[in-house]
């Protein structure tokens, strides 16, 4: 069947036709703003062009709508995105689906409130408390100011009159994305879930499931049966995760889950499109081992700054993990969860 978004799409660069471990990709579209790679049968992946942080988003162009997942770091960054998606195809969008409620996921929900927002609960109790005073949202702001300054420093310190204009607009750029973040007002889901939920459009069954804690309490992945296709925020990468709001302990069993599902492609949260599904197996070894040695650290009444620096996941040689040490963050969360498991 062909389906009718085919003969709208406008490709406004390069067509690309290559084969990258099994997937075809039959195109790339890109915008000023986004590069859209097109995973299977009209379920694209959405990419930032420009290098500012920002979370992946993924487009499913179905017969008569779109549904998105993620809605990026900013309001501004939604609006690109939803400006992008125009040129793909002019079916409206009709529902966004928030991975998890993490900022660069879930800041541009502002601008979707005339669809339904889905979610997991837990997403909808984070987003509709406090989200602004999050920990790991205020580290990030922390983290744009302390990018600012060094950029900054290195504009100042250059004699090069070229390389100086270089550094100056990047330096311009990632200083318009911070002020942006002024504009950031939270919208939690408006439809919430627990374990499962499916929305049929179309020819398509597009399955949202929940399958236990990971990156946070209300991970989705998004099943694409018919397509052998998951889309997994951030639970999934093709290497560890952000740890500092996860549950190590349950999350290699959330995997297990995962894999249990029929698919051949996994689009994560960030980075591009993974079909070396091994990848899975390694980060919950890695999670698993992690996990041990930090308990065994806890027991012996190791402060967290002696076991940030002497744990030793150097055996992972795959993920790959090269040097000895964990970020203090992930120390402070895993003996965070032993004192307060719940
Ligand atoms: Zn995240």
């Amino acid at each position: 069947m062909i389906s009718k978004h085919r003969s709208m799409v406008r490709v406004m660069t390069s067509v690309a036709i290559c084969t990258t471990a099994g997937v075809l990709i039959a195109a790339q579209p890109t915008t000023d703003t986004h590069r859209f790679t097109e995973i299977r049968n009209g379920i694209y992946l959405a990419q930032s062009t420009d290098p500012v942080f920002n979370s992946n988003a993924v487009v499913i162009v179905n017969d008569d709508d779109v549904v998105l997942i993620d809605s990026h770091v900013t309001p501004s960054k939604a609006r690109d995105l939803i400006a992008s998606v125009k040129t793909l195809t002019s079916n409206p969008i009709s529902a966004l689906i928030n991975s998890h409620h993490h900022w660069d996921h879930a800041h541009g929900n502002q601008e979707f409130t005339d669809i339904p927002i889905i979610g997991h609960e837990f997403t909808y109790m984070k987003m509709a408390a406090a989200p602004l005073d999050e920990a790991t949202y205020t580290r990030g702001l922390a983290g744009n100011d302390t990018r600012l300054a060094e950029m900054r420093a290195q504009v100042a310190a250059t004699s090069d009159t070229a390389e100086r204009a270089t550094l100056q607009a990047d330096l311009d750029l990632f200083a318009a994305h911070v002020r942006d973040f002024d504009e950031i007002s939270p919208v939690p889901p408006t439809v919430t879930m627990n374990d499962r939920m499916t929305l049929y459009r179309g020819s398509r069954e597009i399955q949202i499931r929940f399958l236990g804690r990971a990156h946070t309490g209300g991970d989705l992945a998004v099943y694409f049966p018919d397509d052998r296709v998951v889309f997994t925020g951030d639970m999934a990468l093709n290497g560890p995760s952000y740890l500092g709001d996860g549950f190590v302990d349950e999350w290699p069993q959330t995997l297990e889950n995962l894999k249990a599902l029929d698919f051949d492609v996994l689009v994560p949260g960030h980075g591009n499109a993974v079909t070396d599904l091994n990848r899975i197996d390694l980060v919950q070894a890695y999670y698993r081992d992690l996990w041990q040695k930090t308990a065994a650290k806890h027991r012996s009444g190791v402060t967290v700054e002696n076991a940030s620096r002497t744990i030793d996941l150097t055996n992972h040689t795959e993920i790959p993990i090269r040097q000895v040490g964990v970020a203090p963050l992930t120390v402070q969360r895993i003996y965070d969860r032993l004192e307060h498991p719940d």
